[in-house]
C-alpha cells in the first residue's frame, strides 16, 4: 500500500475530541483532514479543512467522502461496519473493519481475547430474563449487567447487588443482548496503548493507572504504582497479540482490572484512548501522532516519557466552568473540546500535568 504523504487529505468517520486531537496531529504534519459525521456539532469539525454532514450508511455521502480522501480513519468505534467496508471498496481504511467488528460487540471481543491467551472476569452471555437468572447463580453476586453493544462510559451497564434485582437490571438496559460480568476486586485500574504501524511495527507508551468514577474515567497517571507495572509485561504482550491477530493499524487500547490473580482485560478501543491523551505532552510522540503516522504508513516515533511524572484529569461536566482556576497554575496544559452544551458527565476537556 502506497504511503500517504503529508498534503495528502485524510478522511475521519466521527466527529467527537478524539477527531479533534488527531485532526490536530495530522495539520501539524501538514495534513489536511476531512471529517464525516452526522451530529449538528461537530468538536473535530471546528479545526478539519472540510466537513460533511451526514449519516455514515448515506451512500452517496460516503462514494463522495470516498473520492475526496486518500485515506480513512475513525475516531469511533460504533460507526457501522457496513459504512467501513463500503469506503474500504474505494479508498485505504485503517484500521480495518475486522478490529471494528470485534470491537463492537462485548461478548465477541470477550470470545477473541479469550482464545488469544487473555482473562476477562467470568461472564456469561445474555439474551433473557432467565438467562440473566442463571448467569447470576453461576457466577454469583454482586455482577454487572453490559449491553453487547454501542455501550459507553458505563452507559447500558446495571450493577446487580442481589439475585432479587434481575428483573429491574434487564429492564434498565432495555432487554437488548447483554452479557453478565463477575465482579473483580480490583486494586487498580490500568490501560495498555500501542501503536501498530502498516509494517506491524508496534510501539507501546508507559502504562496509565486509571480511576474512574461512575463509570467514567476521571483521571490517568504515569508512571503507574508497583501493583500495575508488576501486571504490565503480561498486559502488553496479550494487547499485542490481540493487534496481530486483528492485523491492526493504528492505536489500540486495551483496559485491564488489576486483579489479585493477575490482569483481568476489561475492554478495547480499536482507536485512540481517553487514557491516553496525557501522552500529547507527556510522550516524545503522542497517541494522536502515532495514530496518523500508522494510518499513513510513515514510521512511528518515540513514546518515551517527558517527565518523570504525568497525571491527566478529565473535566466533566460543570468542571470545564474550573478553567481559569487551573490556568492559575502555570505548568497545568488547558485542552477544551468547544462544546457549547454541559451535561453531567459529559466529556468538556482535559487538564495535564507534568
Ligand atoms: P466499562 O464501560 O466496561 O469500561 O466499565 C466502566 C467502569 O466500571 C470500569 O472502568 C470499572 O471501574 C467498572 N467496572 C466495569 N466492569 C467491572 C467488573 N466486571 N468488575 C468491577 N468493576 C467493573
Amino acid at each position: 500500500m502506497t504511503l500517504v504523504a503529508p498534503g495528502s487529505t485524510i478522511g475521519i468517520l466521527g466527529g467527537g475530541q478524539l477527531g479533534r486531537m488527531l485532526a490536530l496531529a495530522a495539520a501539524a504534519m501538514g495534513y489536511r483532514v476531512h471529517v464525516l459525521a452526522p451530529e449538528a456539532e461537530l468538536p473535530a469539525g471546528d479545526v478539519a479543512a472540510e466537513v460533511t454532514r451526514a449519516d455514515y450508511l448515506d451512500e452517496a455521502a460516503l462514494a463522495a467522502f470516498a473520492a475526496a480522501v486518500d485515506v480513512v480513519t475513525f475516531e469511533f468505534e460504533n460507526v457501522p461496519t457496513a459504512a467501513v467496508q463500503a469506503l474500504a471498496a474505494r479508498v485505504p481504511v485503517y484500521p480495518g473493519a475486522f478490529s471494528l467488528e470485534i470491537a463492537q460487540d462485548r461478548m465477541t471481543e470477550k470470545r477473541f481475547v479469550e482464545q488469544l491467551g487473555g482473562r476477562p472476569a467470568p461472564w456469561r452471555p445474555v439474551d433473557s430474563l432467565a438467562d440473566l437468572e442463571a448467569a447470576l447463580a453461576a457466577l454469583g453476586t454482586p455482577a454487572i449487567l453490559k449491553t453487547r453493544r454501542m455501550g459507553y462510559d458505563g452507559k447500558g451497564q446495571a450493577r446487580i447487588a442481589t439475585p432479587a434485582d434481575a428483573a429491574a437490571a434487564w429492564a434498565s438496559i432495555g432487554e437488548r443482548p447483554a452479557v453478565l460480568e463477575a465482579f473483580v476486586h480490583f486494586s487498580h485500574e490500568f490501560s495498555v496503548l500501542i501503536a501498530r504501524g502498516r509494517s506491524g511495527e508496534i510501539v507501546q507508551w508507559p502504562v496509565p493507572c486509571n480511576v474512574h468514577d461512575g463509570g467514567i474515567l476521571a483521571t490517568s497517571s504515569v508512571p503507574a504504582p508497583a501493583a500495575v507495572l508488576a501486571q504490565a509485561a503480561e498486559a502488553l504482550a496479550l494487547a499485542t497479540r490481540i493487534a496481530e491477530a486483528l492485523d491492526h493499524v493504528g492505536v489500540l487500547a486495551c483496559e485491564f482490572f488489576a486483579a489479585a490473580d493477575g490482569p483481568r482485560f476489561n475492554e478495547m478501543a480499536p482507536r485512540v484512548h481517553n487514557s491516553g491523551h496525557w501522552t500529547i505532552e507527556g510522550a516524545r510522540v503522542s497517541q494522536f501522532e502515532n495514530h496518523i503516522r500508522a494510518v499513513c504508513g510513515l514510521p512511528l516515533g518515540t513514546t518515551d516519557l517527558t517527565a518523570p511524572a504525568v497525571t491527566m484529569k478529565n473535566l466533566l461536566g460543570d468542571d470545564v466552568h474550573d478553567w481559569p482556576a487551573l490556568l492559575a497554575d502555570p505548568r497545568a496544559h488547558l485542552h477544551l473540546y468547544g462544546k457549547s452544551e454541559v451535561k453531567p458527565g459529559r466529556k468538556m476537556g482535559h487538564v495535564t500535568w507534568l
